[in-house]
């Protein structure tokens, strides 16, 4: 059993101030696999005021310096990109195969693409030639809680840490308590790559405990979280006494919109996208929406592709799905399963319990209903599992109208060979990303929604200037370098 009590603030591994332990569950055998600690208001404070503390000095380091730092912790991760492969998959469930190609990497992407990004970052602007003697400083907000979930934890961990270290800002990160392993690694590289002690501290806590603590902390000066809407709800009010920033990522009911014209891989390419990473990915087009000419085909494509979907072991290398990460989420799945079934779709593939030849595990059928109608329960909640649901649409404009039915708005897809009608579609649909026929967004673009899906923007300079303040300066003497 792993044992990993400690927190890291200041700069060191410290012991929580009070003992609470809380086991990680390995969701592939259902067996604790490790121990952490929930800390207290104690362990936060303690935190806070390291990061307080070590903001003045942070802040005021040139930008030079802060990107060399990044690029220490990039060289590590690569190195350690191992140890973060295994605590991935142990602590949430993605096959190692996967994890290895997957998870660690879009960090590393991530990492890099701030380093790019990083460049283009004006701190001190002009404001324009009608005022020579303006200057725009953009300064940052100071201390944040960076508070993370389960799903794809170093790919949000990274999208948090590395633009609020470059940015200036001091952190404490409270990771997701069901995920902690990898956390816990990520501080290893930051500690190794030798960053001030106080600028990034780490404690593990629940969302009622130290979640909570941060989200209402006097000296906490910004939360960025990425989590379910409800956690999103509960912080934006916790965090409104004490004026803070709040960015949310939260979570998505994406459509796939495929035309009866769109390339012969466009429903294969919707039901892998929506099954990966078991289905638990906030950006998942789980609402595949078919032309009607299209749609009888559609289905039984989705149904042949589904059957193809194995299912099996983190801890097994290979192509398969892993299990979902709790029994909490295996729970839930099931009911909507079970739901989807009541409300009268038609189930292609799947359904409820455990895939055959599994007794034990977080596992789940990969599920596809058909005929399904966009006020049922499965086309309105998240699910986050390996459960697609296909509607049947008429025209463009039916597409539009059952595409942004929905409280959500994070990205939204869309199969077509015409051009035109696709940018038609890009700039319709409510929604922070738009991915057509298969492309995924370039490095550097911004990630986040709209409506219920959170508002912020992460990745990018966009990433960057969201830990950024600007600070209005008039009297400014041009002459002085
Ligand atoms: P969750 O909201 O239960 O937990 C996320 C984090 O918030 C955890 O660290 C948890 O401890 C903490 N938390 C929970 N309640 C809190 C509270 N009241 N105050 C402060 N912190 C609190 O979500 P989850 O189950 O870990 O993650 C799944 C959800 O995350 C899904 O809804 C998914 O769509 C969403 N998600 C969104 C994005 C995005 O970028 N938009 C990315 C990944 C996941």
């Amino acid at each position: 059993m792993i044992e990993k009590r400690e927190f890291y603030i200041n700069g060191e591994w410290v012991s929580p101030s009070k003992a609470r332990d809380c086991e990680v569950i390995d969701p592939s055998t259902e067996e604790a696999c490790a121990v952490i600690s929930l800390g207290s208001t104690k362990d936060t404070d303690k935190a806070v005021a390291a990061a307080k503390a070590a903001f003045e000095s942070w802040s005021q380091t040139d930008p030079e310096t802060r990107l060399d730092y990044v690029k220490k912790i990039r060289d590590i991760y690569i190195d350690r990109a191992e140890d973060m492969a295994q605590a991935i998959s142990l602590e949430m469930g993605a096959p190692i195969t996967m994890s290895r190609s997957s998870q660690v990497t879009s960090g590393t992407w991530h990492i890099d693409n701030f380093i790019t990004a990083f460049k283009e970052v004006e701190f001190l602007r002009p404001l324009g030639p009608h005022a020579p003697n303006d200057r725009i400083a953009m300064e940052p907000i100071g201390v944040v809680g960076l508070i993370t979930p389960w799903n794809w934890p170093m790919n949000q961990v990274t999208l948090k840490v590395i633009p609020a270290l470059l940015a200036g800002c001091t952190m404490v990160l409270k990771p997701s308590e069901i995920a902690p392993l990898s956390s816990i690694v990520f501080a290893e590289i930051v500690h190794a790559a030798g960053v001030p002690a106080g600028v990034f501290n780490l404690v593990n806590g629940d969302g009622v405990g130290v979640g909570t603590d941060l989200s209402t902390h006097a000296d906490v000066d910004m939360i960025s979280f990425t989590g379910s809407a409800r956690a999103g709800t509960a912080i934006s009010k916790a965090a409104a006494d004490t004026f803070k920033r709040v960015c949310l990522e939260l979570g998505g009911k994406g459509a796939n919109v495929i035309f009866a014209d769109a390339d012969a891989k466009a429903v294969e390419r919707g039901v892998r996208h929506c099954f990966n990473n078991t289905g638990q990915s906030c950006n998942a087009p789980t609402r595949m929406l078919v032309e009607r000419p299209a749609y009888d085909q559609a289905v039984e494509k989705a149904i042949e592709v589904a059957a193809t979907v194995k299912v099996g072991s983190s801890h097994d290398e290979g192509k398969h799905i892993g299990p979902v990460v709790s029994a909490a989420q295996y729970d839930k799945i099931q009911g909507l399963i079970q739901k989807g079934i009541d409300e009268g779709a038609r189930l292609v593939a799947g359904g409820v319990g455990r895939p055959e030849g599994f007794n034990r595990g977080y596992f789940v059928r990969p599920t596809v209903f058909a005929d399904v109608t966009n006020d049922m329960t499965i086309a309105r909640e998240e699910i986050f599992g390996p459960v697609l649901s296909i509607i049947p649409f008429d025209n463009e404009e039916h597409a539009v109208e059952i595409a942004n039915d929905t409280i959500y708005g994070l990205t939204n897809y869309v199969q077509s060979e015409d051009g035109a009608k696709r940018n038609r579609m890009a700039r319709r649909l409510r929604s922070g990303m738009v991915e057509m026929n298969g492309k995924s967004r370039g490095a550097g673009a911004p990630f986040g929604g709209v409506k219920a899906s959170g508002r912020a923007r992460e990745g990018g300079v966009w990433g960057i200037e969201e830990f950024l303040e600007a600070k209005a300066i008039s009297g400014w003497d041009s002459d002085v370098a």
